[in-house]
């Protein structure tokens, strides 16, 4: 058996379990070695039966004296034995389980590891873990692997338990263990577990500090590729030489800017004055740009598109969707034309690009097309980068052979994550809203004053104003699930609190032309209150909509909750949004209760990542640049070793000459592919 050994191939797993493997992303051994729990179950204490107590998490041995399976009144199948261990008998309760009766049999010697609890009237183990024989093939492990000990809790899909990647573990690890090879030089794995060793303790630890230990080693590797690869991405890229080199006239800048309709803020100045300095520089400039929805990005682009004009370079900007792009299109043309540039548009439905020379080329996917040419281009601006696929941005700064290229994001990027999974770019953030901007009160409303909120939305909705209500969360992506809590909402409100309203309902589900024909009523206010799943985040821009209402708040990230609110406030008027919650805990009602204090997306971002861990790094997911199995992007202090240890690597060898071990690791990662 090898690493790269397919899991159909091994005996005991088969196509129909390599099947349901391949649901959770497992093709081979490396993959299911790579499984790592997320949590474990402490059952290493072990008592006499005597001596349990109500409310104690223990593991005891004894003899099965009686094993039977009842029926409760509502049919459900309860299996119920005798455990005696020669101090005293307990009784042993499992819930839907009939098969247990021929696995376990009267006069069998078992091992159970559960909780104490009551049930009925007697104290009983409660759908405890159990085993019979020893395996004793690991010799970490004792004897046993479901019982008695740290027991791993995997991530589970339908059909693969946790106990099933425990057994098929154990007999793997011995026969594959020695396979796994450390790319590591030496300096830096000083005291860490050798690598082998941590693949064996995080799946079949002794102690907590074995756990600890095999975390610190694997979630340094992880972090130390991702690191390592960005280094190494940026150095190459630093090495490629601009084919003309821009000239930047500060004087016609300023007065460029002197020339906008409205000041700019400092945070714009900031970040026009960095992309400025590189654009000085013989190698073309990687740049993100981080800002919130209506910080201004769109004229900051403009200001940098008309140096490149004064440079006689073209320069092309890409946005996610159509309506986008001709929005960019008619806000660039507006700021740029009075200075004789002249703008283009390009979509899957208008093409102006190939009639005239442009000197500004704005389009979307359509501009990866071969048909066009892109020569002369100095610039290349991708506005909401984490829509578009590594693949896509890299074509099209391979067809602009190798220009400056700048992308935007509205998304949230705490300061860690950026450091470790951007940490090609070079990162600005525009932390500031232009003056004047009202901000959308927001209020936790618990459920007392449900009808208060709903008496609050009627009397705005009589004087004109209109109402979004966004529905919960069911899953991470739009399912059938979200789909169906939409309509159920949609129902109960249209024929209840709101029966005198006029109602419609949005989801991802819905054909594309049903749901921009609710968008577009919804915009023509032939429709009060929408209700939709969180899908409205994008491209729905409706001024008179002044209330949003968020059911289940709690399920949604802090920032999720700040971009979904981020749908109204858009006019002139005083704008709402009140939450509402599912869950009652304190806890819940606290996280949420942040955005009546808080409104800046990093840090609701930061906190979400503080609160809940990168599990909810809203938008950070779709980016491509995440796959992190087990390092917490939480963890500051573990993100700066790795990245210390990347860049002693890096400046000893850029291109890793020096450690082809590290290279050959590298080469399996994914990259932003750089053109040549
Ligand atoms: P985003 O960062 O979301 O792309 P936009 O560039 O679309 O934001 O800008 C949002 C709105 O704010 C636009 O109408 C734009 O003209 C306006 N705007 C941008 N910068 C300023 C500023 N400094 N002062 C006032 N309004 C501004
Ligand atoms: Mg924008």
């Amino acid at each position: 058996m090898e690493l790269n050994t397919k899991l159909f191939q091994i005996s005991g797993i088969g196509p129909q379990f390599a099947k349901k493997l391949e649901r959770l992303g497992l093709f081979n051994v490396e993959d299911l070695l790579n499984h790592f729990p997320f949590r474990y179950e402490d059952f290493s204490q072990s008592s006499q039966i005597s001596q349990a107590k109500i409310g104690d998490t223990l593991t005891l041995q004894g003899e099965i004296w009686d094993i039977k399976n009842t029926y409760t009144k509502f049919r459900k199948v309860l299996t119920r034995a005798t455990l005696n261990d020669g101090t005293g008998t307990i009784e042993i309760v499992w819930f839907n389980q009939p098969w247990l009766i021929k696995n376990i049999l009267p006069g069998d010697k078992i091992q159970v590891s559960g909780k104490i609890a009551r049930y009925g009237y007697k104290t009983s183990l409660v759908s405890p873990q159990w085993e019979k024989s020893a395996i004793s093939s690991i010799p970490l492990t004792g004897n046993n692997i479901h019982t008695g000990r740290l027991v791993p809790i995997y991530p589970e899909t339908y059909g693969l338990t946790s106990k099933y990647f425990r057994q098929k573990l154990v007999r793997i690890m011995p026969l594959v263990k020695h396979e796994v090879s450390d790319p590591l030089p030496d300096f830096l794995r000083d005291t860490m577990l050798p690598l082998q060793d941590a693949y064996e303790k995080i799946h079949f630890p002794s102690l907590w500090e074995d756990i600890r230990q095999a975390r610190e080693r694997l979630s340094f590797d992880e972090f130390f590729y991702i690191q390592l690869n960005n280094l190494k991405t940026k150095a190459s890229w630093q090495q490629k030489k601009l084919i003309q080199p821009l000239n930047i006239d500060e004087k016609l800048l300023d007065k460029f800017i002197k020339n906008l309709p409205f000041s700019l803020t400092g945070a714009q100045l900031k970040v026009i004055s960095q992309v400025c300095s590189d654009l000085k520089k013989q190698y073309p400039m990687n740049r993100l740009v981080q800002g919130e929805v209506g910080s201004g990005k769109t004229v900051v682009a403009a200001a940098i598109i008309y140096l490149v004009y004064l440079n006689k370079q073209r320069s092309i900007l890409m946005a996610p969707t159509e309506i986008l792009a001709f929005q960019h299109f008619s806000t660039l043309a507006a700021l740029l034309e009075p200075f004789g540039i002249i703008v283009g548009i390009y979509t899957g439905s208008k093409k102006t690009a190939h009639q005239k020379p442009y000197d500004v080329i704005v389009g979307t996917h359509a501009l990866l097309s071969k048909k066009l040419e892109l020569d002369n281009t100095g610039l290349v601006v991708v506005d909401e980068q984490q829509r578009f696929g590594v693949e896509q941005r890299s074509f099209l700064r391979s067809k602009a052979k190798t220009p400056h290229f700048l992308t935007m994001t509205a998304t949230p990027i705490p300061r860690t994550v950026a450091l470790t999974l951007y940490g090609d770019l070079d990162i600005s953030v525009i932390d500031e809203l232009p003056k004047g901007r009202k901000l959308v009160k927001t209020h936790y409303v618990p459920p007392k004053k449900r009808d208060d909120a709903y008496k609050f939305i009627a009397r705005h909705i009589k004087e004109g104003r209109q109402t979004y209500i966004i529905t919960p969360l069911i899953e991470e992506s739009e399912t059938n699930l979200s789909a169906k809590a939409a309509k159920v909402e949609f129902e109960r409100l249209k024929n209840g609190p709101f029966i005198n309203f006029r109602l419609g309902l949005l989801h991802g589900k819905l054909k594309s032309k049903e749901k921009e024909s609710v968008i577009n009523s919804f915009k023509d206010r032939n429709i009060d209150i929408l209700v939709s799943t969180s899908v409205v985040e994008v491209g729905v821009d409706v001024p008179n909509a002044t209330i949003m209402v968020i059911e289940g708040a709690e399920r949604f990230g802090l920032a999720q909750l700040h971009q979904l609110r981020g749908r109204v406030g858009r006019g002139l008027d005083q704008s709402y949004t009140f939450l509402f919650t599912e869950e009652s805990s304190p806890q819940a009602i606290n996280r949420v209760k942040n955005l009546e204090k808080i409104y800046d997306g990093l840090k609701l971002s930061e906190l979400d990542l503080k609160i809940r861990g990168s599990g909810d790094l809203f938008g950070i997911r779709q980016s491509g640049r995440w796959n992190l199995k087990i390092a917490d992007l939480s963890d500051i202090k573990m993100i700066e070793k790795t990245k210390e240890a990347a860049l002693k690597i890096i400046t000893d060898s850029p291109t890793l000459d020096k450690y082809p071990a590290l290279a050959a690791k590298l080469s399996g990662q994914q990259t932003e592919i750089m053109p040549d």
